[in-house]
């Protein structure tokens, strides 16, 4: 591995910063003697849901089963339509294709997240629910996305996966829908020591299911009353949620910092740094951009030792995965141009001015600015 002077991520310095306390988190559970479904896992619950202003909140493996269960719980599935966005981590569209419904798309705005009034053309008959990304956290456009559903009667699935510590217009993202679905993995915010998620609601039903669900359908050790999955939040990890939770606020406003430094150092106009709305607060869990001659400047950056990704360079209807539902190049022109454009710049908590200074120059070095 190369060694980079502005790294990507910073796990490894997270990992130095909270070892103590993490192993403590590791300890307490272990001397506990229970590792599955404990007073932990129901304490990390009762704290989200409080924490974020929902009835219930659900711990789950991952992101991606929240999603899914929260698409089954609401009764989507085969013959059904769900709207959502091209510009995604696959899962958005994983889920809703493995419980057997039909992704439809509708094309992004600037911000790279899905364009209402492109939502409004979608519609069909069969369009039951709408999947809306918050995107590296920031909130969709939600208020005429509620609109939306209200008038055709649809219900809403927020991919919230990065959207811990996000609010639109002051409400905290995923309590907008029917559920908000959060992932705790490593790359996120509030990230876990490995794979985790949840999901949150209002609706008691939903609740139940998925509570259900998520634990093979036992309704008490002996009693099955539907066939479910094993996908509950391990233990270990709700401990060490709860640990990191109290360090959220710190982690956010670091990263909104960031951001607004690279914002400000950045002067080549070929860079677009997509605006933040007044009404928003972003939690930045990643920092992209969209850029003139992206291959040539990833490649620049490189060579000065910053470590850049491109995500994603595959807008989600173009993966081989989607053909069977007859997407093509051009069906999308927004989301295609920019994921031809799109970089992600070094940002976690950790960077120094002096890097942060690093990058703007090299970047705006390169476009001669
Ligand atoms: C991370 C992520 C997911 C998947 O979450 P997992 O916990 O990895 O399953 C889904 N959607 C988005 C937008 C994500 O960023």
């Amino acid at each position: 591995m190369t060694d980079f002077k502005v790294s990507f991520i910073d796990l490894q310095q997270r990992y130095q910063e909270e070892k103590e306390e993490l192993l403590a988190c590791i300890d307490r559970v272990l001397a506990s003697g229970h590792l599955v479904m404990t007073p932990e896992l129901n304490a990390f619950e009762d704290h989200v849901a409080e924490r974020i202003g929902v009835k219930h909140c659900i711990g789950l493996n991952s992101g991606t089963d929240a999603l899914m269960m929260g698409l089954m719980a609401l009764g989507i599935g085969k013959g059904d339509e769900v709207i959502t966005s091209p510009i995604s981590f696959v899962a958005s569209t994983g889920a809703i294709v493995h419980i057997g419904a039909a992704p439809v798309y509708a094309d992004v705005g600037d911000d790279q997240n899905i364009d209402p009034a492109e939502i409004e053309k979608k519609i069909t008959p069969a369009t039951k629910a709408i999947l809306p990304v918050h995107w590296t956290g920031r909130i969709s456009d939600m208020d005429p996305i509620l609109d939306i559903a209200k008038r055709h009667d649809l219900v809403i699935v927020e991919d919230s996966a990065q959207s811990m510590g996000a609010f639109y217009k002051g409400k905290h993202g995923g309590t907008f829908g029917n559920v908000g679905c959060f992932s705790t993995h490593p790359l996120k915010n509030l990230n876990a020591i490995g794979d985790g998620g949840f999901m949150v609601t209002d609706d008691d039903v939903v609740n139940r299911k998925v509570r259900l669900y998520r634990n093979h359908g036992l309704e008490d050790r002996d009693t099955c009353i539907l066939y479910g999955v094993n996908s509950r939040l391990d233990v270990l990890n709700a401990e060490v949620l709860m640990f990191r939770l109290g360090k959220l606020n710190g982690v956010i406003e670091a990263r909104r910092k960031n951001a607004n430094l690279y914002r400000d150092l950045i002067r080549a106009k070929q860079m677009f740094i997509p605006p933040c709305k007044e009404y928003e607060e972003n939690p930045f869990v990643m920092f992209l951009t969209q850029c003139d001659d992206r291959d040539r400047l990833q490649a620049h950056l490189t060579d000065k030792g910053i470590q850049s990704l491109v995500y994603y360079g595959t807008p989600l209807h173009l993966h081989p995965a989607a053909k069977k539902f007859g997407f093509k190049r051009g069906d999308f022109p927004v989301a295609e141009r920019q994921a031809d454009r799109v970089l992600a710049l070094p940002h976690h908590q950790y960077l120094t001015e002096e890097q942060i200074g690093y990058v703007a120059d090299q970047v705006n070095g390169f476009y001669g600015v």
